[in-house]
């Protein structure tokens, strides 16, 4: 065992500071001290940004361990606590707050040890990456550089290390294939396992899946199955079997979606039952495929590494360097990168990174060969499963690159998302954001701006010389984009100074916002909006201005367009592969631009005339802790299963949507028949098969729901104390979820020291400067700990057994009443549509306690009204009772439900909490 490192360390969290001098003692310290302490000297600490928020010090700058594993072990899973960080070194985890800054140093230590092993998996490259970041003052650079050892070869960098992807032949079209029903069976077993019992509604549900992969019996007319699935009857393998069987006998791909990076991962992981990792010739038959902004693009970090960033930023791109030679995808949202790495730097230089603005050159860039993007998009095209997320599905469907590519058998799994993800891949916006982003695409980056980004005219200047007609069309529509707002658009709105049609336009937009909002949003210092409706002649006549614009913007770009088309048609001489694919690649960018320019002229055209039915428009100022950060009009679909069903399911053979929740479960049962409208198949005359499989789970003896009546609506104190008890009681373990981010942060601040005295630490979203996926990481290794958190907790977090034994709604979660949920409303039955959502809220936060069929814990519901007709989004049979504070915690103490649990109680500070 290593000696601890001989460095001052410090630990700040919710109970208190402490401090560990170099020689070796730990004392408990005043947050004033604390600070002084940070800013004299770097101290060892762990999560510098989360510290210096428990210090109020938001400055601290230190030796931060996490740091220091990112750069010793790139792409490993590290929770980023001192218990998370014990157990990914396999050390001892320090026993009490007041032993963290010992462990740091004892960690530190460890770390170091690890680049002197000989068998140090993560060696090559660190020695050069070392260098660099001691030229950017890197506070570890010193500290590491005796414990790595120069190499006696010269490393090769990055670039040349990652291996180039091999081009395939186009996989030819499927077969016709119908599945027997018992080959589907003895699939499922083989899946399952011969030992495994049987479960006859999954063997059910696998048998209907199968049909959805029979051939189509008309065009545009796909077989499509709503199935309904209760948690714990298995699922996945239920239709991986009829899957893998589909795509082993008709040589075809399967496209799998989901909504969460959860049930991806555990898609990856249970796919392995029916698919190896390679094939004999070394291609991946399963392949996870992302959004292309979710991936590192090799040009922005070339250009990052070389003085594109600097400073901490500079920092951040050597240690991603680091992390893209030993990821196993390039994924840096959700990937192997952790997510932790974003907030100890800036969340914005990770964004950066990825190719967020579609300003990829394709076969113009020197790494093209080993991008992680075309990597995984190459891969997917030779797959015989992918594993995607339902907005990815959609683009792809719209307007993938190639059409062999587009998705034709779908299984979308988290189905009762479909709608929301189609909601927002069919709306537009002509917002500031976004009209700025289309002006850096075509001029490039306003002046004094670092990096590689460059113009339409820049990524297109051979083609501009060699071509007049297509060089004219660059510079018309560079001339034409001058139109779009520029840097500094907010400010001189605010003003009242806009420049150019369409700040000016941004800038009625807003006074008539701020005009006619009566959402309440103003004083709380929300975003705010009002209908498109009824607009006044002045702002009427800039829309069409404004639209003019955008037209001019728009005609050179389609002359662009045509251009380019002919000139991969001519084929002159100095068009080499490589160059067709970078012209096809600027083609099919162009496209989604001029579509994006014909949507939001659209827009601007209907300003003023008849609404259009089908969409709904508005306007609205995006404000967050009452700061402006987008001014716009947006328009979704009123239903956006219409634009769903014609891209997705007409060109598709066979989709399926399922869920635990896909169908509301009113007072009558399931309603079906909202399932199939949801399901966009009414736009296709579609007739879906339907199939229900219940939970096997004994919800009745493992949970229970309490409804609690006395803690008053809108008190504060009461709520806080409420949730503070119930923690208390259950010793941790509790998801608090709430409708308003204020009401979060106001009880969070009233409870997380006394709770964190009581060794029951409580992390919250929108409070800890944490990402989400990493709360839920330190929530589901801490059996003691709390999570508080809104929507994204609701149904993204699956943590079995003892670390979820609790969830507490603080109110009934009403839909937001936007001018969307307005319009939906009116159309689909008024209160009616409102208890459908709600409920489908409920029944999904319910399904967050009972993952598997050993969990147990309660549902406590603050909300002295909450009402009974709300009930059946719960299963039939889980006991549901209304009582006092009092008498829950005394149900939560018991433990009825939990004769098994053995969980340790933390010494809790006993005390009085507001009633
Ligand atoms: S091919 Fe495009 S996305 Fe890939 S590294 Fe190059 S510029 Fe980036």
């Amino acid at each position: 065992m290593a000696e601890p490192l001989p460095l001052p360390a410090l630990h700040a969290s919710h109970s208190g500071c402490w401090q560990r001098g170099a020689s070796g003692d730990t004392a408990q310290i005043g947050r004033g001290q604390a600070v002084m302490a940070a800013a004299d000297t770097p101290n060892l600490v762990l999560n510098a940004p989360l510290v210096a928020t428990r210090l109020g010090y938001p400055d601290l700058s230190g030796l931060d361990l996490l740091e220091l594993f990112a750069f010793v072990h790139p792409a490993r899973f590290c929770v980023p606590t001192p218990r998370g960080l014990a157990h990914a070194l396999e050390l001892n985890e320090p026993a009490s707050d007041a032993d963290v800054p010992e462990f740091l140093q004892r960690a530190a230590s460890h770390l170091l040890a690890r680049c002197e092993a000989p068998e140090w998996p993560e060696r090559e490259g660190a020695w050069s990456v070392l260098q660099s970041l001691a030229r950017l003052r890197w506070t570890w650079a010193p500290v590491l550089a005796p414990h790595v050892a120069k190499p006696e070869r010269a490393e090769r960098w990055l670039f040349a290390r990652l291996p180039e992807w091999e081009e395939a032949a186009e996989r030819p079209q499927p077969a016709q294939v119908t599945l027997a029903e018992d080959a589907v069976e003895t699939r499922l077993e083989a899946l399952t396992g011969n030992q495994a019992e049987r479960r006859e509604g999954q063997r059910l549900y696998s048998r209907k899946s199968a049909h959805v992969f029979a051939p189509r019996p008309a065009r545009g007319q796909p077989h499509l199955l709503l199935a309904q699935a209760g948690t714990g009857i298995g699922k996945t393998l239920g239709y991986l079997a009829p899957a893998s069987l589909w795509s082993e006998t008709a040589h075809g791909t399967v496209w799998v979606s989901t909504y969460t990076k959860n049930l991806q991962r555990q898609l990856r992981e249970e796919s392995r039952r029916a698919w190896p990792e390679r094939r004999p010739d070394g291609s991946q038959p399963v392949v996870v495929r992302k959004g292309r902004e979710n991936y590192l693009c090799l040009l922005n970090l070339e250009d990052a590494l070389q003085g594109g960033f600097s400073g901490r930023p500079a920092i951040l791109a050597q240690l991603v360097a680091r992390w893209a030679a030993y990821s196993q995808d390039g994924d840096m949202i959700g990937g192997d990168l952790p997510g932790w790495l974003g907030t100890l730097f800036r969340q914005r230089a990770i964004r950066s990174l990825t190719d967020q603005r579609g300003e990829c050159i394709y076969a113009g860039c020197p790494h093209f060969r080993k991008c992680f993007i075309e990597r995984a998009a190459r891969a997917s095209a030779q797959a015989d499963l992918v594993i995607a997320n339902h907005a990815l599905v959609m683009i792809n469907a719209a307007r993938g690159r190639d059409t062999a590519q587009r998705p034709t058998r779908i299984v979308f799994d988290e189905g009762h998302h479909v709608f929301d993800a189609a909601d927002s891949t069919y709306s537009a916006a002509l917002s500031g954001m976004e009209a700025i982003e289309l002006r850096r695409w075509i001029i490039g980056p306003e002046r004094g701006s670092k990096g590689r980004r460059r113009g339409l005219s820049a990524r297109l200047a051979d083609v501009a010389s060699y071509d007049d007609e297509a060089g004219d069309a660059v510079e018309a529509a560079r001339h034409a984009a001058e139109a779009l707002p520029s840097s500094g658009w907010l400010d001189r709105l605010a003003e009242n100074a806009p420049s150019g049609p369409i700040e000016t336009l941004l800038g009625a937009i807003r006074a008539t916002t701020y005009a006619r909002d009566e959402s309440g949003g103003q004083e709380a210092g929300y975003g705010i909006e009002t209908e498109a409706a009824q607009l006044d002649g002045p702002l009427v006549e800039l829309a069409q201005e404004g639209a003019a614009a955008l037209a001019a913007i728009r005609q050179p770009l389609i002359k662009l367009g045509i251009r380019l088309e002919a000139l991969l048609e001519e084929g002159p001489d100095w068009l080499d592969g490589q160059g067709r694919a970078r012209i096809e690649g600027a083609r099919h960018s162009l496209v989604w631009r001029i579509d994006t320019l014909a949507s939001w002229q659209a827009m601007l055209e209907r300003l003023g005339g008849p609404t259009d039915p089908q969409f709904v428009d508005w306007l609205a100022v995006a404000r967050g802790d009452a700061r402006e950060y987008d001014v716009g009009l947006y328009r979704h679909f009123l239903d956006p299963m219409q634009p769903f069903a014609q891209t997705v399911l007409e060109g598709a053979h066979g989709v399926m949507l399922t869920s635990a929740t896909l169908c509301d479960r009113g007072a009558e049962g399931p309603d079906w028949d909202e399932a199939v409208a949801r399901s966009g198949a009414t736009h296709l005359g579609l007739a879906p098969e339907q199939i229900a499989a219940t939970s096997p789970f004994d919800y009745a003896s493992r949970a229970e729901i309490l409804i609690v009546t006395d803690v008053p609506k809108g008190d504060l104190a009461a709520l806080a104390g409420a949730y503070a008890r119930i923690i208390e009681t259950t010793g941790g373990g509790v998801l608090g979820l709430f409708t308003a981010i204020r009401r979060l942060r106001s009880v969070h601040g009233r409870i997380a020291d006394r709770l964190a005295r009581a060794g029951l630490p409580l992390y919250a979203q929108h409070v800890d400067p944490i990402d989400t996926g990493t709360l839920v990481d330190i929530f589901r290794d801490d059996p003691h700990a709390s999570l508080l958190g809104t929507d994204a907790l609701r149904d993204g977090v699956d943590v079995p057994g003892q670390s979820l034994r609790c969830v507490v709604m603080e109110q009934v979660p009403w839909p937001k009443p936007s001018i969307l949920h307005r319009a939906r409303r009116a159309a689909g039955g008024g209160s009616a549509y409102d208890d459908r959502v709600i409920r489908a809220r409920l029944a999904q936060a319910f399904g967050r306690l009972i993952r598997t069929r050993d969990d147990h814990g309660h549902f406590v519901v603050l909300s002295p009204a909450f009402p009974s007709r709300l009930l059946t989004a719960f299963p039939p049979d889980v006991p549901v009772t209304r009582l006092t504070l009092d008498d829950a915690l005394q149900r939560l103490g018991e433990g009825l439900l939990s004769p098994d649990a053995t969980l340790p109680q933390p010494a809790a500070e006993q005390g009085e909490w507001p009633r």
